[in-house]
């Protein structure tokens, strides 16, 4: 039987999470669950000068925003931990040490100004075949010198001796045969002065370690993949080697190349899972949550970005992409963000989401307006009714604020030209009847029978009712906007009405 599978998205905590880095999550997430796999989260924060704090704790709450909770992590720990190589770092020593005795890597003793100089000599230097023998190495300098150096503690990394002229490929799942020539691969640094693996050693020791049967990660780790294809080679065998595929990239929706976050900036849209607050720049980037996107919709909009089942469905839940995801449907191109459309995923969310669960999401936007909802089950209702309206969760605001306190500005500008004193004195008659209707204790009735008085009073008075819903809708929401006159005064009741009525009457007198 194959062993079980298990995946794992190994991000470096250096910033905020693009969506690119979030479907490669998600990917993982819904192969390891479609197939009752194990999702694991590892912390690959080996490079300390880009150490970023509050990193890391964005990757998990965005994880936990998404709904795509990893099996084992830093966080909830599991069987192969600790789950960050940072403290990791005494497990990877003998795995060089191993491919120094087996000749597939060696020590080298070239200063950072060593490096400088030979960059500044030789223009993209690179540090393989044409130019290692130049340098000061266990490979240019005699077993005795060596010797010498190592005793006297002098600074030293170890480094991959990629073979000359050979050819390295894998299959990867989604490229098939991918090839490489050993004479382009430089001798990438395994092990740094200070004892710390670099990624590309880490990267393939936890990999074995922890059992990983399939690794996913973003197209742009391909130029990596030979050095790393060498090292499952000389410390675990190719057979154990887990399969490999490369995501293709998130692409701008204008030109070519990979959507980045200067990009977002430049068009207005969000580029990161949720907002990100660099410590170091002093710089807050938007997110996808901040904006007002539900997890459920952004998870289905990333699915979207670079699968699909082969037919027109659009809209998935989590549990029916686990329950679809192949890896065969994943496109081998890139996919064009379009913001238009993301945005049409979450509006859709929205419609079909409880209004219960949306009551929930958007008590903080009203909370920071400052808008009193009154009580919930009121919210929940009028959630209900303006749902359909709603693309993003601040609409709401714009949307349904007038349910909860009178507008603050009133189109008048919209009623003025064809306001006359018939219209001012069929909406006084309108609160009368209202304020007898309250003067008798009720405050309200059902927008039907509020309709048909309605019509009837207009009747009477021998007027259009076309042209008088348009004024009183503007009265009611300060706009031409909102659900059914009469449903917004049945739902504000008619107090509320009778106030709303009279203080246009008094701006348009
Ligand atoms: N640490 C790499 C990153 O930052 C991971 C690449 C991989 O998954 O192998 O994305």
């Amino acid at each position: 039987m194959d062993a079980k599978v298990r995946v794992r998205f190994a991000p470096s905590p250096t910033g905020g999470l693009h969506l690119g880095g979030v479907r490669t999550v998600l990917f993982n997430y819904l192969f390891a669950k479609h197939n009752n796999g194990e999702f694991i989260l590892r912390i690959e924060d080996t490079d300390q000068t880009r150490f970023v704090p509050g990193a890391e704790q964005y990757i998990q709450d965005t994880l936990a925003w998404c709904g795509l909770v990893p099996d084992e992590s830093p966080l909830h720990g599991g069987p192969y931990g600790p789950y960050r190589q940072s403290e990791r770092k005494p497990l990877y020593q003998q795995y060089a040490d191993q491919l120094i005795a087996q000749g597939n890597a060696y020590y080298a003793f070239d200063t950072p100004e060593d490096l400088d100089a030979k960059r500044k000599e030789v223009p993209n230097f690179q540090y393989s075949l044409a130019h290692r023998m130049e340098m000061k190495n266990a490979l240019s300098l005699s077993k005795e010198a060596v010797a010498e150096l190592l005793k006297n503690n002098t600074p030293h990394v170890i480094r991959i001796k990629v073979p000359d002229n050979e050819e390295v490929s894998l299959e990867d799942v989604i490229r098939g045969h991918v090839s490489f020539d050993t004479n382009m691969v430089d001798d990438k640094v395994l092990l740094k002065a200070d004892g710390m693996p670099t990624y590309h050693l880490a990267v393939v020791v936890d990999d074995h370690l922890m059992k990983i049967t399939h690794a996913f990660r973003g197209e742009e780790w391909l130029p990596s993949a030979p050095v790393h294809v060498l090292l499952w080679k000389y410390l675990f065998g190719l057979d154990k080697m887990p399969k490999w595929a490369h995501l293709p990239l998130i692409l701008k929706p204008d030109g070519n190349g990979k959507l980045s976050k200067r990009d977002g900036e430049r068009l207005g849209f969000p580029v990161f899972a949720m907002d990100w607050f660099d410590p170091n720049t002093n710089t807050k980037t938007i997110g996808f949550k901040e904006r007002g996107f539900v997890p459920e919709a952004f998870v289905n909009l990333l699915a979207m970005l670079g699968w699909n089942d082969g037919t027109d469905k659009e809209i998935y839940t989590i549990n029916e992409l686990i329950a679809g995801f192949s890896l065969d449907r994943v496109h081998k191109g890139g996919a064009k963000f379009d913001y238009e459309k993301a945005k049409w995923f979450n509006g859709e969310w929205i419609k079909k989401m409880e209004n219960e669960k949306l009551a929930a999401l958007v008590q903080p936007y009203f909370d920071k307006e400052g808008i009193d909802v009154h009580d919930p089950a009121y919210l929940v209702k009028v959630i209900g009714l303006v749902k359909e309206r709603c693309t993003l969760l601040p609409d709401f605001i714009t949307q349904s604020s007038f349910y909860f306190k009178a507008p603050t500005q009133i189109d008048t500008a919209s009623i003025a030209p064809k306001w006359d004193a018939t219209k001012s004195a069929f909406f006084t008659e309108l609160a009368n009847e209202y304020s007898n209707k309250v003067a008798n204790g009720i405050n309200t009735l059902p927008a039907t029978e509020l309709e048909t008085e309605f019509k009837a009073l207009v009747t009477k008075q021998e007027l259009k009712p076309g042209e008088l819903m348009l004024p009183f809708r503007i009265m009611l929401v300060g706009g031409k906007f909102g659900p059914g006159v009469f449903e917004i005064v049945e739902a504000i009741e008619l107090k509320d009405t009778i106030a709303r009525i009279q203080h246009s009457l008094q701006l348009l007198s």
